[in-house]
């Protein structure tokens, strides 16, 4: 990140208490941090650890599916 996703000025680098070295804008003095998307993944076994969790799609009740995604944003 090179630029402030707000006022578009040139970012500097400024040394945050908690981060360390941060992109800072100097105009809005604000840092301005890495947005990212945050994703986890997990399989759900029964105490006996010899089955997983299935899930069945809406509208497609014949099939069982193992992975399910979603993407979530902040927009
Ligand atoms: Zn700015």
């Amino acid at each position: 990140m090179k630029y402030c996703s707000k006022c578009g000025t040139k970012l500097i680098m400024k040394k945050n208490w908690i981060d360390g070295l941060v992109p800072y804008c100097p105009r809005c003095q604000q840092f301005r941090f890495i947005k990212f998307s945050s994703a986890i993944s997990a399989i759900i076994f029964n105490p006996q650890k010899d089955k997983v969790l299935l899930l069945k799609q809406y509208g497609n009740p014949s099939s069982a599916t193992l992975i399910q995604t979603k993407m979530l944003s902040r927009r």
